[in-house]
């Protein structure tokens, strides 16, 4: 356990044989790589013996393509209960932990909310102690970083690595070897803590670094062919260079499989060896290994213990097949169509041969027994796996899974109802709700110890950082001017930190007193910024022609990457810059309202954005946003939602009240039968709402400059003309224009109450228990894996 004399000690120790530099000499970086270092010492017994413990029973792994994991140092502090205390410490040392935390590299190993949720899913399953395995890739660069230039999305490589990364232990001797067709591969396991919180459980994260067999041919270096000599080393390397971002095309799709499958084989490989120590009959596999298939990315694994079981343990066909559908369970994150991942036959064949071989037989397999139960030819055509030269990675992944889930009880029922109902018609059985979640260590406790220690005065304990249920007891607080005070008084200093904050990072001054407005999330089409930039854009002109309006001072805040390739994406980031010059440099509307486009938004930018706002906006077009976790991380900061009945929105409004937040547009059933009767003319509203023509028109009239990029031109031709095969305002943009301006209004006017106001915040706040991460995993943990909580 922690000691402060040895801890001071290794510190300096690590210093010396690390750096050769003595503490008072030392860069920031270094210091923050000793300090981690000195933390590893402290956890690293407790963390071997859990995974003794856990290898004698039954395991569940999760296989994720992404983890979003952020910075480390502050959560492992809080997590061992000794964030305080060290703090203390280095004081001592003069040195300044939250400068320290400061230089840490966020670990960016996922694009978005997919990743994020597997992060917050490792951490409650540590702090549960329950026997769960996160298997992953460890890419040299992750999410890339995003700077503005002219207004324009501009990105950079992040090095993540670069000052070597202290929470990794290289375990070389578990290396194992993967197959591709033309190339051996060594994958490198490297394993980091996670630590759980108040317990000493320590799970694993497992991340593979792809690796020649061989690191250069000698022969060809004594030849003085230098270049060529790496060749191979470097191919091989590129296997893990690079995250994927959520859009990449044809270019590289060879690369992506051949991730997709270093990460399915090499951890089956790891799970194989480790059973066969037990000396099992290996049938018996499923009664000791569970796995969860994030998204379709990983579910190569599906064919790939096959092969194993059949081409390396001998079984047959039938056997394996039975311990796959045992072992897998799979989560369905989107129904975007674009999202769900297919691979032409062609590629795959080439890269994987005889994993193709094995996916054609599950495929017939599929056949024969659909046509076994009758289903219309037409049924049968849509579910097959492999269908027009295309390989069905959903359809795979649900005919071999013995569950399916949805994210939120609404993508659930739409998964039953409607993107999967045929499956569902065969297979009620195997679907699924688990409306996600988010941990509280990082979202309340690192991120606004604030308002974690008002919680704790008046709960008179900590347990609500595991239990967020408990407070629900501060319900009898409702009328309390004092304790409201308090809240709307950490509010804001969460406001002013933030407002420094975003003065250092954008050099943008905002005003404390106005209403922090915040939507930070991918910047997507369906997440519709759009919408919030053509109210802003409407409310820019109603107060231009009427400068006396009596509204609220408002800070509108984005924070948004878009994927490289989505060229719309990028528009509506630079038409958004556009829109926040034209306002934030006119001065006849003295400040009333303000536009920042915070740059480079990730996991350390979010936790001061969150518990700073004083609105969460969550406007996705109803039946696109599977869940949503950012909108978790606002309710349980004590912030109102303005958003529509899409993903747990629905959820958040049935635990916080209807009336605590502001609800508006039209329904996933509304929008689902404009599209079946084709009903939705969107030029109608264009013409007929009061403003809409004339904040679109910007996009076309010259008010703003593209640099001739067309882009501007591609965003109002999306919304009004019809594109090929996508019709025009594909997302119901115009449709809820006027409503989502009516309950900006509302707001408006309920901000001037501040009792009021402050009420809604502490409703929202109190009732955010539904959505701990930790509710949500011990649901997987009862209702799909099957495992019990083991206590080293
Ligand atoms: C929570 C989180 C997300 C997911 O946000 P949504 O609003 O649910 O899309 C994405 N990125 C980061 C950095 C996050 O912390």
């Amino acid at each position: 356990m922690f000691n402060k004399k040895n801890f001071k000690e290794d510190i300096e120790l690590i210093l010396k044989i690390k750096y050769g530099n003595k503490l008072e000499n030392a860069l920031e970086e270094e210091k923050f790589y000793a300090i981690s270092k000195a933390i590893m010492n402290i956890l690293i017994d407790d963390w071997n013996k859990t995974k003794n413990k856990y290898n004698k029973g039954k395991e569940a792994y999760y296989f994720s393509a992404e983890y979003l994991m952020g910075r480390a140092l502050g959560n492992n502090l809080i997590n061992l209960g000794i964030y305080d205390e060290i703090k203390e410490v280095l004081s001592e040392l003069n040195i300044d932990l939250n400068d320290i935390e400061s230089k840490e590299e966020d670990a960016g190993l996922g694009n978005g909310g997919l990743g994020r949720l597997a992060a917050c899913f490792m951490d409650s399953s540590a702090t549960l102690n329950l026997p769960l395995t996160g298997y992953g890739l460890r890419y040299n660069y992750g999410i890339f970083e995003q700077a503005f230039g002219d207004g324009f999305q501009l990105e950079k490589a992040n090095d993540w690595l670069k000052n070597d990364d202290p929470w990794s232990i290289k375990k070389e001797d578990e290396t194992v070897i993967v197959n591709l067709n033309n190339k051996t591969i060594r994958a490198v396991p490297y394993d980091t803590p996670i630590i759980g919180y108040d317990t000493k459980n320590t799970n694993t994260l497992r991340l593979w670094e792809a690796h020649p067999i061989e690191d250069f041919d000698f022969s060809l270096f004594n030849d003085q062919e230098y270049d060529k000599a790496v060749e191979k080393k470097n191919r091989a390397e590129d296997i893990t260079r690079v995250l994927y971002p959520n859009d990449s095309t044809e270019k590289g799709k060879i690369l992506r499989l051949e991730q997709q499958y270093l990460l399915a084989s090499a951890s089956l490989k790891d799970l194989i060896r480790k059973f066969k120590n037990k000396n099992i009959d290996i049938s018996n596999f499923p009664q000791y290994n569970k796995i969860q298939l994030n998204d379709t990315h990983p579910v190569v694994a599906i064919p790939e213990l096959i092969r194993i079981l059949i081409d390396e343990e001998g079984t047959d066909f039938d056997t394996a097949w039975n311990i796959c559908k045992q072992t897998f369970s799979y989560t369905n994150h989107t129904i975007l169509q674009e999202a769900l991942e297919k691979w032409y036959v062609p590629l795959f064949r080439e890269v994987l041969p005889r994993i193709y071989e094995i996916i054609t037989i599950i495929s017939e397999k599929l056949i024969d027994e659909l046509k076994h139960n009758e289903l219309s030819e037409d049924k049968v055509n849509n579910m097959k796996i492999i269908n027009h030269d295309l390989i069905h990675m959903a359809w795979l992944a649900i005919y071999a899974c013995h569950t399916v889930n949805g994210v939120a009880a609404l993508h659930t029922e739409i998964l039953k109802n409607q993107e999967l109902n045929n499956w569902y018609e065969l297979y009620p059985e195997k679907f699924q709700n688990k409306t996600n979640g988010i941990t509280p260590r990082r979202w309340l406790a690192l991120s606004n110890p604030e308002l974690t220690n008002f919680l704790e005065e008046l709960l008179g304990t900590k347990d609500f950082i595991k239990d967020l249920d408990i407070l629900k007891k501060l319900e009898k607080f409702i009328d309390d001017e004092e304790k409201l005070n308090k809240l709307l008084e950490i509010k804001k200093e969460k406001k002013l930190q933030l407002k420094e904050y975003i003065k250092i990072q954008e050099s943008i001054e905002i005003d404390e007193n106005s209403i922090f407005d915040i939507q930070i999330k991918r910047l997507h089409e369906y997440k519709r910024q759009l919408l919030n930039a053509f109210h802003i854009l409407d409310l820019y002109y109603r107060l231009k022609e009427n400068p006396s309006m009596n509204i609220e001072k408002r800070t509108f805040i984005f924070g948004a990457k878009a994927a490289p390739g989505y060229f719309r994406a990028k528009a509506i980031i630079k038409y958004i810059n556009e829109i926040a010059k034209l306002i934030n440099n006119d001065e006849e509307i003295k400040g009333k309202i303000k536009v920042v486009f915070v740059h480079n938004y990730n996991v350390s930018y979010g936790e001061k954005l969150f518990p700073a706002a004083d609105l969460s906006e969550q406007i996705s077009t109803a039946g696109k946003e599977a869940s949503g976790t950012g909108n978790m991380k606002f309710m349980l900061n004590a912030t109102p939602t303005i958003g529509t009945l899409d993903g747990a929105n629905v959820e958040i409004v049935e635990e916080a009240g209807m009336e605590n937040n502001f609800i508006f547009g039209a329904h996933s059933e509304e929008i689902e039968e404009m599209k079946k009767n084709d009903s939705y003319n969107p030029r109608e509203y264009y013409e007929n709402v009061k403003g809409l023509k004339r904040v679109v028109d910007t996009l076309i009239d010259g008010t703003f400059d593209d640099n001739s990029t067309g882009m501007f031109r591609n965003i109002y031709d999306s919304l009004l003309n019809t594109n090929g095969w996508e019709r025009p305002d594909n997302y119901f943009i115009f449709k809820d224009f006027d409503d989502y301006r009516r309950a900006q209004e509302h707001v408006d006017k309920a901000y001037k109450d501040k009792r009021n106001w402050a009420k809604k915040c502490w409703m929202n706040m109190i009732n955010a228990g539904k959505f701990n991460s930790d509710r949500t995993i011990s649901q997987y943990a009862k209702e799909i894996w099957n495992i019990d909580s083991k206590k080293i």
